[in-house]
């Protein structure tokens, strides 16, 4: 490792398990001091405990202004805080006319207000410490239309321009904003394969087969480092090829 976030605080939410699991550990082994976040709290202080001292377990709910304060007091308190990695979410499949309002306005209320109150939440303190980096876990989602995918589909879209209008408005305070677009990524998000070959699900995509957490924590830390002082306001896709298209079903011939 190359201490490439040396001496600096980050705030990762959602990070019990899955993705934010692992750029916390990939965070710390790069010299941060990671404030995780979840509500899952027993998961979350197995995994600080797993990745060591520089990984704080906390309960943070992210719809709760008043747990996003005690969030950022806390990790304050530790260093400047330079990163925030916007990861908590939750999925659920459903067609539009059997959606109801609540189970949408709960989507919402976690992936896009939950995001929302922790840039908020940062803002100030980020500015203070020269700037930093906010990430936020969008979705291939936030960039096509799947079946089902309603609330959980719309909540990804907003991310993503809420994404935007932040890099806009907070650029000269030196506060970088960007949105990662995973696609299917082997976590419990992940719906179990219905049986046989798991790989045979992504067959229709360039690279057959589910993303790691780790591949998507690669590219969280490039976002949080420095290597991405010039890249604000973008949109980063990490999908095996998945929205580029389906590889080709039949074979070439020379004519
Ligand atoms: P995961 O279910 O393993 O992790 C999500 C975490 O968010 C869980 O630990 C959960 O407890 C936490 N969480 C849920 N509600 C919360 C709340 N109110 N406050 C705080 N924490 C809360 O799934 P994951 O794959 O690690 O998902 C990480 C992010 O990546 C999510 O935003 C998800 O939408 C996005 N994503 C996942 C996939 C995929 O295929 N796994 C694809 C695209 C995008």
């Amino acid at each position: 490792m190359t201490g490439r976030l040396a001496g600096r605080v980050a705030i990762i939410t959602g990070a019990a398990r899955g993705q934010g699991a692992a750029e916390a550990a990939l965070f710390v082994a790069e010299g941060a001091q990671v404030v995780l976040g979840d509500v899952l709290t027993d998961q979350l202080h197995e995994t600080a405990a797993a990745i060591g001292q520089h990984a704080h377990a906390l309960r943070l709910d992210v719809t709760s202004a008043d747990d996003w304060a005690a969030a950022v007091s806390f990790a304050t308190r530790l260093g400047p805080l330079k990163v925030l990695v916007n990861n908590a979410g939750v999925h659920r499949l459903c067609p539009i006319e059997h959606e109801t309002l609540d189970d949408f306005r709960r989507m919402i209320e976690i992936n896009l207000f939950g995001a929302f109150l922790g840039m908020q939440a940062v803002r100030g303190p980020m500015a203070e410490a020269g700037g930093g980096s906010i990430i936020n876990l969008s979705s291939s989602a936030g960039m096509t239309g799947y079946a089902y995918h309603a609330a959980y589909g719309s909540s990804k879209w907003a991310l993503r321009g809420l994404t935007r209008t932040a890099a806009v408005e907070w650029g000269s305070l030196g506060i970088r904003v960007n949105s990662i677009h995973p696609g299917p990524i082997a976590t419990d998000m992940l719906p179990p394969p219905a049986g046989g070959d798991p790989d045979r699900r992504f067959a229709a995509q360039p690279i057959g087969r589910a993303g790691t957490a780790d591949e998507v924590a690669q590219l969280a830390l490039f976002l949080a480092s420095d290597d991405s002082s010039y890249q604000t306001g973008a949109e980063f896709v990490v999908d095996g090829g998945a929205l580029a298209g389906p590889p080709p079903t039949y074979q070439w011939q020379p004519s």
